[in-house]
């Protein structure tokens, strides 16, 4: 089981505190990944969305993950469970001195991201 910290950075002009639009654990969020598969290296063909407000059951044991999939290749499941509470929106400061904001901490297990896509539901604050 690996951890993933997501981290992103903006060019912002006269903007600050870019983050999800219910904050940065916004429940409905969407990350969107390509995720690679660690037993065989098969690469998903499109990308996978996953949002903390989705859970699905384990296959085995207690609790819950955010994602299950199956490697189209050699058909083992891998997972990625969304973990809250490391995010902070990236401030113009930070853009300024390029540096990177933590968005979201992924567990993941089986899979390996290898590509985010930005996507939509993004606020930010202007500063003027
Ligand atoms: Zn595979």
């Amino acid at each position: 089981m690996v951890k993933f910290l997501l981290k992103i950075a903006a060019d912002l002009q006269n903007l600050t505190n870019l983050q999800p639009q219910g904050g940065c654990d916004d429940p409905s969020f969407s990350y969107l990944f390509k995720l690679k598969c660690e037993n065989c290296g098969e690469v998903s063909p499109r990308e996978t969305c996953v949002s903390l407000g989705d859970t699905v059951p384990l296959p085995r044991g207690k609790g819950t993950t955010n994602l299950i999939q199956k490697c189209k290749l050699c058909l083992r499941d891998g997972t990625v469970t969304v973990i809250p509470g490391r995010g902070k929106p990236l401030t113009q400061e930070e853009s300024e001195a390029e540096n990177y904001a933590p968005l979201m901490l992924f567990e993941c297990r089986g899979y390996e991201p290898i590509d985010y896509v930005f996507g939509g539901g993004w606020k930010v604050e202007s500063v003027i």
